[in-house]
């Protein structure tokens, strides 16, 4: 039977505010459209402080960021972005084109071709979130997307100088410093500054989520990737101040960022939650974890590994860690997450900064879905046919015509009747 030790805030409540974020986001959408720059200079000033005389960067601002940083700071983004260059390639690789006889004469197959332009946020707001530009630029960049255009807001009232510089390593062709709604929606509709884009990724806070998810069909989308959620499903393998740390590593990422702890020991769940109260007094960013963890944080206690499975699947959490003994298990058997960190040798900041694999990932259940972004996101696997012999025409224009006339299609009819007629030496056809 599944027990609470401590509830979260009703997931309702935050469908109330999304509502006004909704509203917000409407009219950002609106303005952008029919004002364009400026617009967008508007609602920088407004929510950014943010008036450059141009928010995109040029050669020389991009290279004196670079020039600010550490050698071993820049080492450092560059193996994160060699972890995951390399994971990204080798999935890359794995999708291959097809071509394929399917019927005597028949041949079918698929093209993986890649997006042509592609906007990349990389929030920026409350953390210079570095990673996501690793995640963004270079994956879309492996995949072949021959245009990509990266911007992040200003933090602390600048560019960020190693956001710039990930995101230049990575590959973007065109870097702007300017954030949030104003920033996404420019790059979907384009305005006189800034050339439309075809496709928007990244992950952001609740105003870029939903800006986004507004903008959906008239630009593509990687997925829905709002605010943070973890995890964390443990056994009494792993002691209270591991769970506890993976829990608020999380939950400081924003005061609407819920953090789980699901465990089948209810002793490890009364010392985790002694422990989160211990760290949170010492944690330098306490002020958000804190919140976050009083209002979204739960501890569920369940009778077995089956019960945790189930929650944890109801739950369709974007980060899963495991911490038992049997962490594969979960792996054969879970089938809704974004990403699973399994075992207490890794954790979700590796995932985050620098394992390889894609930290923007599903959130608000979406993994019941789709997976994170991935390579595969950039790539469009698009259809061709080809029929080879007058046989297989004719065979195939038989079938289809006596389908088409089931559903009244008499002009689909015809395009099948004069393939018979050409291709089978059936001139009897009408
Ligand atoms: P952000 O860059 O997403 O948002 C900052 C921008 O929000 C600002 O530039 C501003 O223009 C806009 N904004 C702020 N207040 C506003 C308001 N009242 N109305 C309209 N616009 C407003 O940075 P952030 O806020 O730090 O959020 C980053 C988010 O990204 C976090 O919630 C984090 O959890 C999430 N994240 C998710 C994933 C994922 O894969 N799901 C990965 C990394 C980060």
């Amino acid at each position: 039977m599944i027990r609470h030790l401590k509830r979260g805030k009703d997931i309702q409540v935050r469908a109330d505010d999304d509502a006004k974020v909704r509203a917000t986001v409407e009219g950002i959408i609106q303005a952008v459209e029919t004002r364009g720059d400026a617009a967008v200079r508007d609602y920088s000033r407004q929510f950014d402080q943010w008036d450059p005389a141009d928010f995109r960067l040029s050669a020389d601002a991009i290279e004196k960021a670079r020039k600010s940083l550490s050698a071993r700071e820049v080492e450092d983004i560059a193996f994160a972005q060699t972890q995951i260059r390399n994971f990204a390639q080798i999935q890359r690789d794995s999708m291959r084109d097809v071509e394929v006889e399917t019927y005597p004469g028949v041949v079918l197959g698929h093209r993986h071709i890649p997006v042509n332009a592609v906007g990349c946020y990389i929030p920026g707001g409350k953390y210079p979130m570095i990673a996501s530009a690793h995640m963004s630029v270079l994956t879309a960049k492996v995949a072949g997307v021959k245009r990509v255009v990266a911007t992040a807001p200003p933090y602390r009232g600048a560019p960020h100088p190693a956001i710039v510089t990930a995101m230049a390593m990575a590959g973007a062709d065109e870097i702007l410093v300017l954030g949030g709604v104003q920033a996404v929606v420019a790059m979907a509709v384009g305005t006189a500054s800034i050339a439309p884009v075809d496709m928007l990724v990244g992950p952001g806070n609740m105003y870029v989520a939903e800006a986004k998810r507004q903008l959906y069909g008239r630009v593509g989308i990687d997925l829905f990737a709002g605010p943070t959620e973890t995890l964390v499903i443990a056994d009494d393998s792993v002691d209270a101040e591991m769970c506890a740390v993976d829990l608020l590593g999380q939950a400081e990422h924003g005061p609407t960022s819920p953090a789980i702890l699901l465990t089948d020991s209810e002793p490890l769940a009364r010392a985790t939650m002694a422990e989160v109260q211990r760290q949170l007094a010492i944690l330098p960013t306490a002020a958000i974890a804190a919140v976050s963890w009083e209002q979204y944080g739960e501890v569920i206690v369940c009778d077995s590994r089956e019960e945790m499975l189930q929650k944890a699947d109801e739950l369709a959490f974007e980060h899963v860690q495991v911490l038992t003994r049997d962490a594969d298990w979960f792996l054969q058997n879970m089938s809704n997450y974004g990403g699973l960190f399994l075992g207490p040798r890794t954790n979700v900041a590796f995932g985050d900064k620098v394992i390889g694999t894609n930290h923007t990932l599903p959130t608000n259940r979406a993994a019941r879905y789709t997976g994170g972004l991935w390579v595969g996101k950039f790539l469009k696997t698009c259809t061709y046919q080809k029929v080879l012999t007058d046989a297989a025409s004719a065979t195939m224009g038989e079938y289809c015509s006596r389908l088409c006339h089931m559903e009244n299609f008499t002009g689909h009819g015809e395009q099948a009747n004069l393939r018979v007629r050409r291709y089978g030496d059936r001139a009897d056809l009408p």
